[in-house]
Formats: C-alpha cells, sequence, structure tokens
C-alpha cells in the first residue's frame, strides 16, 4: 500500500472523463488500497481515482457508520429529496462551497472482484457518493456553487451564526 499525491484543481486530469473498469485484477487491489490509505491520511470522506491521476471507475466513501466503502464503475440508480450544504473537495484545499444534492440516493457498484452490489445513503454519505461520481465524468464540485469560501471567512461567517443565535436566547 501507498500513500498517492493528490491533483488539485487546474490540474487537466481532473477534467476527463474515466474509462469504465473491465480487468478485476492485483493493479485494481492495488489502485483500491492505496485510494483508502491515501483518503485516511488526508481525514476526508470520499476520494475518486481521478484525483490520484488514474482516469478509471473506481472511489472510496466513508459512509454513515464509518466503514469504507469501495465502488468500481458505481452509478446512481435511484435519489429521493433535496438538500443544501456545505461541500469542500480534497482536489480543492482550503476551500468550500454551498451546494444541492439529493438527501437520499441509491448506487450501483462492482467491488473489487468484479460482483455487483447496491448500497444507499443519505445526508452527507448521499452527498459524498454525489461529489465523487462527478469526478468520475470530469466535474467538480466548484462548478455547482455560486460562491467558494476560504476556511477563514467560513469560520468567520459559524460564528457570526453562533453569535446571532445567542443574541436570540437572551
Ligand atoms: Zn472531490
Amino acid at each position: 500500500m501507498a500513500i498517492r499525491t493528490i491533483l488539485t484543481q487546474g490540474d487537466p486530469v481532473l477534467n476527463k472523463t474515466c474509462h469504465p473498469v473491465t480487468k478485476f485484477d492485483h493493479k485494481l487491489a492495488v489502485l483500491l488500497d492505496d485510494l483508502k490509505e491515501t483518503l485516511t491520511q488526508a481525514n476526508g470522506v470520499g476520494l475518486a481515482a481521478p484525483q490520484v491521476g488514474i482516469l478509471r471507475r473506481a472511489v472510496v466513501v466513508v459512509d454513515g457508520t464509518g466503514e469504507m466503502l469501495e465502488l468500481v464503475n458505481p452509478e446512481i440508480i435511484a435519489q429521493k429529496g433535496e438538500q443544501d450544504g456545505l461541500e469542500g473537495c480534497l482536489s480543492v484545499p482550503g476551500m468550500w462551497g454551498y451546494v444541492k444534492r439529493p438527501q437520499w440516493v441509491r448506487v450501483k457498484a462492482q467491488d473489487r472482484n468484479g460482483s455487483w452490489f447496491e448500497t444507499e445513503g443519505e445526508g452527507l454519505t448521499a452527498r459524498c457518493f454525489c461529489h465523487e461520481l462527478a469526478h468520475l465524468d470530469g466535474h467538480l464540485y466548484t462548478e455547482l456553487t455560486d460562491h467558494l469560501y476560504t476556511t477563514e471567512e467560513l469560520d468567520q461567517m459559524m460564528e457570526e451564526q453562533e453569535a446571532a443565535r445567542q443574541e436570540e436566547r437572551e
């Protein structure tokens, strides 16, 4: 296993469409293990193969229970509702934006051996599935938000909101 370098916005690889995985071999297993290790080290909730420079349809996502899922050739097959929330990306470090996503999604994918399975997620997990799958088609969340905040701006905004809530209570 190895930690791979995460590409950042501006690298043209992040805007390319990834190819389906057709060989469920040792190379794929190594890629999935490396994605997991890289995601753990980066302390994120999702990572897609193109973010480490590999144009293959494979992602890893941390679900609501903290388990790390491997999704090969994933597709969203159903979705419900809508949520608006803050999103960030390991390829866009230090920036955050509000993005609308479905509240719940159902995903079909293959495991590292090629077996198909279905999984579902809501809230943050649904957001994460949508975000990671968009990477496979060369899309970043920054296309879906009208304003990007720096971490400092966000901290300040949270403080102001907290102060406003305090005032309401008094
Ligand atoms: Zn991302």
